[in-house]
């Protein structure tokens, strides 16, 4: 599970995180939704240890990975998928997917060739797309390899900071319903930074509403929509539905 107790960020003279308490229990998922700028991509960016926080602590599984203790990002085991997924242009599929892994996760070269068919196969695409180049696929199997990617270190946690933003209405759905179900399977611990109302409802048990460096309103969906907790979230969540 994953703990972040009193968190505050600064930038220059804005205090863009003011003191953020959110607990996402094991397997769980969480979507962040808030105006643009409220600091929703701050906070993914200090769970991934991108950032440090100026005060507060954050902890994956009872492990503090800031705060009193600093924890790289590489040694976090939390995954990472942007809006774009940003694949490398120049590797294959395979090559892509595989780039996270090394000896110590991924093993020889054969059982990494085992393991990124595993991690196709988990996004629903076939053996055959290793040797593809990014370019090469649609926006949403190039935001399946960019989840498979992500996963390949089998992560205890997932960031995904509006994956599926840049598809079309169909393209989404069938990627958001993909992804949420290979996440479910593996247990991960989610958190979905998105502005789409839908696609918080549907993917996760938690919703968190951020308005300005803070946490609004935090609880299930069907609360956090028929009960916003003041009248800047109802009229929020009212404009963007
Ligand atoms: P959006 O929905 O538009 O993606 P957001 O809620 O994710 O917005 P953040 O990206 O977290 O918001 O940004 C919050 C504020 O922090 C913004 O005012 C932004 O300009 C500022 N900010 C973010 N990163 C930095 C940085 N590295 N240096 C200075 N200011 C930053």
């Amino acid at each position: 599970h994953l703990e972040i107790d009193e968190v505050t960020k600064t930038f220059g003279r804005q205090q863009v995180l003011k003191g953020i308490n959110l607990h996402v229990a094991r397997g769980g998922t969480t979507a962040i939704v808030g105006p643009s700028g409220s600091g929703k991509t701050t906070l993914l960016r200090l769970i991934a240890g991108f950032e440090a926080p100026d005060t507060g602590q954050i902890r994956l599984d009872g492990r503090v990975v800031a705060g009193d203790t600093w924890v790289p990002a590489h040694r976090r085991n939390v995954g990472y998928v942007a809006q774009d997924g940003a694949l490398f242009p120049h590797l294959t599929v395979g090559q892509n997917i595989a780039f996270g892994l090394d000896k110590a996760h991924g093993g020889s070269r054969k059982q990494i060739a085992a393991r990124v068919e595993e991690l196709l196969d988990m996004v629903a695409l076939d053996g055959s797309y290793a040797k593809r180049r990014p370019h090469q696929l649609s926006g949403g199997q190039q935001q399946r390899i960019a989840l498979a990617r992500a996963m390949a270190r089998r992560p205890e946690v997932m960031l995904l900071d509006e994956p599926f933003s840049a598809l079309d209405a169909g393209l989404r759905v069938a990627t958001r319903r993909a992804v949420a179900k290979v996440l479910a399977k593996a247990g991960v611990t989610t958190i979905l930074v998105t502005h789409d109302q839908a696609e918080a409802l549907s993917f996760a048990d938690q919703v968190a509403v951020m308005r300005g460096g803070k946490l609004a309103q935090i609880g299930n969906p069907f609360v956090v929509y028929t009960r916003p907790a003041d009248r800047a979230t109802a009229e929020f969540l009212g404009d963007a539905v």
